[in-house]
């Protein structure tokens, strides 16, 4: 079977030939195999020797201090260590306050939820119409308790940036924790901790075309950034992230750094030019509402909604395209994304939607051909409604 063009880069990438290759360099016995943790022996320091040159190339990428960097198993553990620890370490019993918003990713929106069940507070903001957060908003909802700020860079959905600088200078100023998954902007956008004001951040390697089941949490060392453990054992990562480090997925996730940190500006440009290509090319079609910010956000995903549409029959004729809907499933129903009706989009037109993400393999006859598909499926659907509905006896 002819496999789907693959247009859903946001919800992973493949790893890079390079960075497989490297990977594999640390796997079988003739590898560097040896566990980063053995001190006695040649085995273990250059595992060691693996591991840290990874970990300089991931520092270098977002301009941070290599110590810094605490490796984790992807971006849901670090943003559960981020939170959870961040959250753990503060002895006062009173109820703390943490504010965050309506649009995250469930590994930031569950850990907040936890801590309520253990009697903390959440202000979770409403993004405006464009879905872009503020340090306004944030300002707004600041309380005498309020201990941690956790808001996305760029959003998995819509593909807006946050006014990360802007709220990281707020929670400065307040003396309040500030932290940012950043798995859909770091290799993507020049990220900058020390500019963003970030205190922690949550990284991915598998959204950069590194390895599943590898990421990490960057936590600032000055001013001093404290977290409680969550996995315990061996003390490894400064005691912050105990288990054998994985050194073939941490050399992968290291490599795809350097090679994002070399090619990300090119991917950018690259990215720009097919999504106007896209949108150009769908122009024709009416009654096409686009989700987002068109200014303040990465040309790799865009978000689009078709009127008159079923999203699940849309997706059902577009079987040659790999993308992502704006609707779930669940074990009971099809649910619209929370992120659109977050920003106010109507429940239908949430349900029509369409996440086209753009990765490296891409070229501009895919988007060519998914622009050609996508119209004539919404064209066929659209008439097919019409017909139904021009039957029913009224
Ligand atoms: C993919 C993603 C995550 C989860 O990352 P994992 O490494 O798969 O745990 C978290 N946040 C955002 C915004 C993501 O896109």
């Amino acid at each position: 079977m002819k496999m789907p063009i693959y247009l859903d880069y946001a919800a992973t990438t493949p790893v890079d030939e390079r960075v497989a290759q490297a990977m594999l360099e640390c796997l079988t016995r003739e590898g560097n195999f040896g566990n980063p943790a053995s001190r006695t022996h040649l085995y273990g320091w250059k595992a060691e020797e693996a591991v840290e040159d990874a970990r300089n190339s991931l520092a270098e990428l977002i301009q941070s201090d290599s110590r810094e960097i605490v490796w984790t198993s992807g971006a849901t553990e670090a943003s559960n260590l981020a939170i959870k620890g961040a959250l753990a370490y503060h002895t006062k019993s009173a109820p703390l306050h943490i504010i965050t918003s309506e649009i995250e990713h469930k590994s930031v929106l569950d850990c907040c939820q936890f801590l309520q069940s253990l009697g903390h507070e959440v202000s979770y903001l409403k993004p405006p119409q464009d879905g872009v957060i503020r340090a306004s908003q944030v300002e707004q909802a600041l309380t005498d308790n309020t201990v941690l700020v956790s808001i996305m860079h760029v959003n998995n959905e819509i593909g807006t940036i946050n006014d990360i600088a802007e709220i990281g200078n707020l929670c400065r100023d307040r003396g309040i924790l500030f932290h940012v998954d950043a798995a859909q902007s770091v290799g993507k956008i020049p990220v900058n901790v020390s500019d963003l004001c970030v205190d922690l951040m949550s990284i991915s390697a598998h959204k950069m075309y590194g390895p599943k089941g590898q990421g990490a949490l960057y936590v600032r060392r000055h001013p001093d950034v404290n977290v409680v453990p969550q996995i315990h054992g061996g003390g490894h990562e400064r005691g912050m992230r105990s288990g054998t480090l994985a050194t073939h997925q941490i050399v992968g996730m290291g490599k795809a750094a350097g090679i994002a940190k070399l090619e990300q500006q090119a991917d950018f440009e690259k990215y720009s030019q097919l999504r106007e290509c896209f949108i150009a090319a769908l122009n024709d079609l009416p009654d096409v509402f686009f989700n987002g910010s068109k200014s303040q956000s990465v040309p790799n995903i865009v978000n689009l909604s078709f009127a008159g549409v079923d999203g699940e029959a849309l997706l059902t004729s577009l079987r040659e395209l790999a993308l992502s809907s704006g609707s779930a499933c669940n074990s009971v129903s099809v649910e619209s994304s929370y992120v659109l009706r977050a920003m106010g989009v109507a429940d239908e037109l949430a349900h029509s939607s369409l996440r086209i993400s753009i990765g490296k393999p891409t070229t501009q006859e895919d988007m060519m051909i998914a622009a050609e598909k996508i119209m004539a499926a919404v064209t066929q659907l659209r008439q097919r409604s019409l017909k139904l509905s021009g039957s029913a006896p009224r």
